[in-house]
């Protein structure tokens, strides 16, 4: 028995149907995560958005998260609205 899932695909920018068998699918519905397969020598993963549905992605940051694509552009969207990030760019120095 086979999962058709839609999944946004960060590394192509694309959605792509994915096939998953049980255990993939019960590992996904358990940890809102699980294992996909190796590109450009990264451990992808396929994980739910709540919010969004389903994307892939591999862990980064020091924590290890996922995160997701449209969460994130959100959440840019929001700190540029309150004044937090800027177009123009901005002076470190
Ligand atoms: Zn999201």
């Amino acid at each position: 028995m086979m999962f058709k899932l839609k999944v946004y695909d960060t590394a192509t920018s694309s959605y792509k149907t994915v096939d998953l068998n049980f255990w993939e699918w019960l590992k996904l519905k358990l940890h809102g995560y699980v294992y996909w397969k190796s590109v450009n020598n990264l451990p992808f993963y396929i994980v739910c958005c709540e919010k969004h549905g389903y994307f892939t992605d591999y862990p980064s940051g020091w924590d290890e998260e996922f995160w997701c694509p449209f969460c994130l552009r959100e959440l840019k969207k929001k700190l540029k609205e309150e004044g937090w990030i800027r177009d123009e760019g901005f002076s470190c120095r």
